[in-house]
């Protein structure tokens, strides 16, 4: 019995795999009647009917997506259908509601492999999330490879998740931090970074697109570089896979991690794409049920990856319901989303640096999804609270990177993060809003 639903998973994950080629490539491949070729941003609006309420008594804004994106209806009748008339715990029931169950978990893993152009379906790991993906790696990898004086290379604008792990294995190891500058524009000093590359640099973990300042890294120049020096990579991509292709096989990235509620997905549910060649070699992470090949109090034996690093019941509706969003983001198209958003991305930051006293935190060439702003002489909360009152949610706060407001010299931000669904009224109003905030100072 053990047997044959090892055999089920091993057969259901490994397929021929799935060789380069641009995200591009992927689009061509799916049926036209499932791409859209001229998209109607306004029509999607509706799509989430979170965005139809009034908050304060205003129409709701919302521009923390960054935080969390909202949710379209597809997505929750999704979730909805399958705790109503699906629900069965998987990959250990014989019975045909677990069954199905576990076809459509695994279908996920099918679904991500294509949308971040991974080679196999089992380099596609299920984790909670992108702080789960990174602890995994930092764990496991690091426990495997890293010793006394090794470097893991960060930078300054990583957030909070791509920081402490590697701290917590730092200490554990006798590995060292090193630490990539950023500039006054926002910007990595690269010339930094080629000068802390060594033959002790065992890992370097960058943020593809920053939270905190909207930055877009050079990731595929940066990995390549850190593997000049045989240097594994992980990039933390929680804000870059909801607004961008992603194509992890052109990267060359050693993992890439990521968090489905950002992406218009349920929470509790992320993905870590490793490459197969380490995630074979690594040690489980945590132990217990599913992720286990032999168990007796002498000896355990482990399943194969990515099983192996999937211990317990997991999040199985998220799981299901990341799909429905992978399925929505695929139909727009990433591409279009991407060049939606920088148009309002560029509209929302000059209709913002027109506002007497603003400064903006990071003024990147290359910037995606994120508008980062200081007064002197108004604490960022003080205007996030008004702003809510006029019904815009904007996140106000370090936004859970820390060191890089240090660097700013700043002790918080208000940030607007743009998604898809917003529209340049969107700004207008964040640009009204603000207004109304500066009236309650004299400066
Ligand atoms: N990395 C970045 C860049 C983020 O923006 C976030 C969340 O805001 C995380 C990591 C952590 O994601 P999660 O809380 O979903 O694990």
């Amino acid at each position: 019995m053990t047997v044959l639903i090892i055999n089920y998973l091993y057969h259901a994950l490994f397929e021929q795999p799935h060789r380069g080629g641009s995200i591009s490539n992927i689009y061509s491949q799916m049926p036209q009647s499932s791409i859209i070729s001229k998209v109607d941003f306004d029509k999607i609006r509706k799509d989430f009917p979170v965005l139809d309420q009034k908050v304060n008594g205003h129409p709701l804004v919302y521009l923390d997506n960054g935080a969390s994106s909202q949710m379209p209806a597809k997505v929750a009748d999704r979730l909805d259908h399958y705790h109503r008339y699906e629900h069965a715990n998987v990959h250990r029931g014989i019975h045909t509601l677990s069954q199905k169950a576990t076809d459509a978990y695994e279908e996920t893993r099918r679904k991500i492999r294509g949308f971040i152009n991974s080679r196999y379906n089992e380099e596609i790991v299920y984790t909670t999330g992108t702080t789960d993906s990174i602890n995994l790696v930092a764990n496991s990898f690091g426990s495997l490879h890293f010793k006394e004086g090794d470097e893991i290379i960060l930078s300054q604008m990583e957030h909070h998740a791509n920081i402490v792990p590697w701290q917590m294995i730092a200490e554990k190891t006798g590995a060292v931090i090193r630490v990539i500058p950023v500039l006054d524009n926002g910007e990595l000093d690269m010339e930094a970074y080629k000068s802390l590359l060594s033959k002790k640099t065992k890992m370097v973990a960058v943020i593809h697109v920053s939270n905190a300042l909207g930055t877009v890294n050079p990731v595929k120049e940066i990995t390549a570089l850190a593997h000049e020096f045989g240097a594994a990579v992980l990039i933390d991509g929680a804000q870059s896979v909801p607004h961008q292709p992603v194509d992890v096989q052109d990267i060359d990235c050693d993992f890439y991690a990521f968090s489905a509620h950002k992406m218009c997905g349920p929470t509790g549910f992320g993905i870590l794409y490793g490459k197969k060649e380490h995630l074979d070699q690594m040690p489980p992470y945590r132990g217990g049920g599913d992720m286990i090949d032999k168990v007796s109090f002498e000896e355990t034996t482990y399943n194969v990856a990515p099983l192996r690093f999937e211990a317990g019941t997991p999040p199985i509706a998220a799981g299901i319901g990341t799909a429905a969003a992978v399925d929505y983001l695929t139909q727009i198209g990433m591409k279009n989303i991407a060049e939606h958003e920088q148009e309002l991305v560029q509209y929302g930051y000059e209709q913002l640096k027109k506002i007497e006293g603003l400064r903006f935190i990071g003024e990147p060439e290359h910037r995606a999804s994120v508008l980062s702003f200081v007064f002197d002489e108004i604490h960022a909360s003080d205007i996030g609270t008004l702003l809510d009152k006029r019904g815009i949610a904007v996140r106000t706060g370090h936004h859970c990177a820390q060191p890089i407001l240090r660097r700013f010299d700043v002790p918080a931000t208000t940030r607007a993060s743009l998604s898809f669904y917003n529209t340049r009224e969107d700004i207008d109003r964040l640009v009204d809003g603000i207004e109304y905030a500066k009236s309650f100072f004299e400066f």
